[in-house]
């Protein structure tokens, strides 16, 4: 078997280090070539030390000297990059995947160039989907790219998508686990401090995902996300509070059979499926023990405690614009609600009122999006 070659986009992050678990499981198949993280410097040398890539890229160009001396002194002689421009072009290189795991619409770019380049993606960032949808499905299809989602929820539905028989399923059907909040009344959730909305009942992820789960407004990028991935209508498109975490998200056929996808709440699962893909490779994470719990419950969402979801839905109906401005608004909030700078609940206002000042296009120029998504990102500021 010849060594699947794999290029590491986020590789200091939860799914970056996640997606090194699951190499380091498998020696015999996979090979990181290219190391990719934004200001992490100690954790990217002991990674590159650890898997001796040929290229480790740091996107941090303040960081880019002290990356030298650090590499000279552990004995690191491989090529030495830094900026965003280093990222596209490392991210189009030669390569058998791209894993692309960079956090927010930072990591549309180099996810673009590694579909044009015509590579297998296995995408777990998803804010460039959401923003870009229809540009990178686009391009996939011109330069014969493979999307894999790892997204638990999508690679879910991608392992029951029966693409043969599109005109026969009815509905997809995304599983959420109703984040920390889900017991909590509006009130007590406007007021949360971000050590209570980072702390995710059944997942471990990173700051930024974790309140996005917390406000729902992961959810809601994820029907948006479904949308552009799967071809489906905001119609076809349904969600489910699924407070257990083991079903990861359906699809209804019409002749009323429901295919779900289960596993532990551990990324290393879909991770490895993509990874792996086509073939079935064993992963080193947590596996699902039907005696470890009584019951699978699921539940409606409260469109009133948590307005994201139907905003998502609002979002796709009214266009690109809006699917744009929707994630801009939503991480600079985020951002200054992790920073302190505004509560909880602010979120949903930031996010309420810069849409409503969007007007509706289509955009589907990479420019086009790239300034639309900075002229949202100072409203919202
Ligand atoms: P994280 O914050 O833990 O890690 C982000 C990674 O991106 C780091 O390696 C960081 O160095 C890198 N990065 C950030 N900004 C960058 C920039 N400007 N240039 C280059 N690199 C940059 O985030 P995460 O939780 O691993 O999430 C990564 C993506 O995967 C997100 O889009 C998230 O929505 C998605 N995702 C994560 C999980 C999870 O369990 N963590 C599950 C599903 C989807
Ligand atoms: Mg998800």
């Amino acid at each position: 078997m010849s060594l699947k070659r794999i290029t590491l986009l986020g590789s200091t992050g939860s799914i970056g280090r996640q997606t090194l678990d699951v190499v380091r499981a498998h020696p015999d198949r996979f090979r990181v070539t290219v190391l990719v993280a934004n200001s992490s410097l100690d954790l990217l040398i002991e990674q590159a030390v650890e898997f001796r890539p040929d290229c480790v890229v740091i996107g941090d160009e303040t960081l880019f000297d002290a990356l030298k001396v650090r590499a000279q002194e552990v004995g690191l002689n491989c090529e030495l990059l830094c900026g965003r421009a280093a990222i596209d072009e490392v991210a189009a290189r030669d390569t058998d995947l791209v894993v692309a795991a960079i956090v927010g619409f930072a990591g549309l770019t180099s996810a673009y160039e590694a579909i044009k380049a015509g590579h297998d993606v296995a995408i777990a960032n998803k804010e460039p989907l959401v923003a870009a949808g229809d540009l990178m499905l686009s391009a996939a299809k011109v330069s014969g790219s493979r999307i894999l989602p790892v997204d638990s929820e999508h690679n879910a539905i991608y392992q029951c998508f029966e693409e043969e028989h599109r005109d026969g399923i009815k509905r997809i059907i995304l599983t959420a686990s109703g984040g920390p909040f889900r017991t909590w009344s509006k009130e007590d959730m406007f007021k949360a401090t971000p050590e209570q909305a980072v702390a995710h009942p059944n997942w471990s992820m990173g700051a930024k995902i974790s309140v996005d789960s917390a406000s729902m407004m992961n959810k809601a990028l994820e029907i948006i996300e479904a949308h552009f991935l799967f071809g489906m209508s905001a119609d076809l498109i349904d969600v489910l509070i699924h407070p257990q975490s083991v079903v990861h998200s359906m699809v209804e056929y019409t002749d009323g059979s429901v295919l779900a996808q289960m596993g532990a709440s551990d990324m290393r699962t879909p991770i490895a499926y993509a990874m792996g893909y086509p073939d079935r490779i064993a992963t080193p994470g947590n596996t699902l023990d039907f005696s470890k719990f009584s019951k699978l419950e699921f539940e409606t969402v409260d469109e009133d405690k948590f307005p994201s979801i139907p905003w998502a839905y609002d979002c796709l109906r009214l266009g690109g614009a809006h699917c744009i401005a929707f994630n801009a608004l939503n991480e600079v909030a985020v951002d200054a609600f992790l920073g302190g700078r505004i509560g909880f609940g602010d979120i949903y206002s930031c996010i309420e009122e810069g849409l409503s000042a969007v007007q509706s296009e289509k955009i589907n120029e990479i420019d086009a999006i790239i300034e639309l998504d900075g002229r949202m990102r100072s409203v919202a500021s």
